[in-house]
């Protein structure tokens, strides 16, 4: 293996380090505390865990963590009606609604109902518009965490070619519109895309966001390239569960110049990213200036 590991994991432990200094200082200063808001319709085991993992990631950033759990009864208009208690609650800063939602309900509705300044997960389409523009917005997590550690990594980014696969609105939109951001040239490839192959082999920055266990493979990747892998796959090897990325890692390792695990790569930076936004809110709304992400 020759490529360098790119360690998430001690990355955000950092990040949430540097958070927690910021908000002692702030409460300090304002008397106030960054409160987070996580609403849970229904029973899915996986967004149990995710809710529980955030309150206590936010507990411990000296935060305040609100979690609200639903019956999977509930309707969309009982849910906007607490995302609207919430918007008027000034505890409040950042409402998170853990996707996804059961079928009666409209999600967009649902996002769209949170006020654009709480939207710590940068779904709403005013924040989706301020990113496309360039402008500051609330930027969805998971990219967000990916663009600090290619930054962090890289330094300047400008004239980059960047690929991304994968065209979501959680991740390949906003981390593509990112990476135009810091003038990298975007490719945005999806599954209709031809050659993808010869695509991703001419970029220096090559970001997966598929939902396929170990699809790109060391032919797809230039020598040198930083490959940062999205994907959360859960596979049986041996009769055990096991969990890959997107990314061939053991093969791709052998020829970018630097890499995400999975796990420790990308997902333990999208809660310490969600802390950030969360911050991020807490000082717009308190009109607080030198915000640490844009
Ligand atoms: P989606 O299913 O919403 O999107 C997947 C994208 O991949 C689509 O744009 C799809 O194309 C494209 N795609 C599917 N198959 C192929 C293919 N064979 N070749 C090229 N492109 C293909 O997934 P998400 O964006 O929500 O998530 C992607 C992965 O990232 C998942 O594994 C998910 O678990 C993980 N994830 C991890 C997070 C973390 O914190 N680490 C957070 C969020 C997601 P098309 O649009 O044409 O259908």
């Amino acid at each position: 293996m020759t490529a360098e590991i790119i360690d998430g994991k001690e990355f955000a432990k950092d990040l949430r380090e540097q958070i927690g200094f910021e908000v002692v200082k702030l409460t300090e200063k304002t008397g106030k505390k960054p409160g987070l808001a996580v609403i849970l319709v229904g029973e899915d085991p996986a967004s149990q865990v995710y809710v529980r993992n955030k309150g206590k990631q936010t507990i411990e950033a000296g935060m305040e963590s609100f979690t609200f759990k639903m019956p999977d009864t509930a309707t969309e208009e009982e849910l906007i009606a607490k995302v609207n208690e919430l918007n008027a609650n000034d505890d409040v800063h950042g409402i998170l609604v853990q996707l996804p939602l059961p079928k009666h309900i409209d999600e967009n509705a649902v996002i769209g109902s949170i006020h654009p300044m709480k939207d710590v997960d940068g779904f709403h389409v005013i924040n989706t518009g301020l990113l496309a523009t360039g402008q500051q917005a609330m930027v969805p997590c998971t990219p967000l965490g990916c663009i600090m550690m290619l930054k962090d990594k890289l330094g300047d980014l400008s004239g980059l070619n960047a690929v991304v696969i994968g065209r979501s609105n959680i991740v390949g939109k906003p981390m593509a519109a990112l990476l135009l951001n810091e003038s990298c040239t975007v490719t945005i490839t999806h599954s209709r895309t031809k050659n993808i192959e010869q695509i991703c082999k001419k970029a220096d920055i090559v970001v997966a966001a598929v939902g396929r266990p170990q699809m790109v493979k060391k032919e797809w990747v230039k020598e040198g390239a930083i490959v940062i892998d999205v994907g959360i796959n859960r596979i049986e090897v041996d009769g055990k569960n096991k969990l890959v990325g997107d990314v061939d890692f053991d093969d791709v390792a052998q020829v970018a110049g630097a890499i995400t695990p999975v796990p420790g790569g990308v997902g333990p930076m999208t809660i310490a990213c969600l802390l950030s936004n969360t911050l991020t809110a807490f000082k717009r709304i308190n009109n607080i200036i030198g915000c640490s992400s844009s």
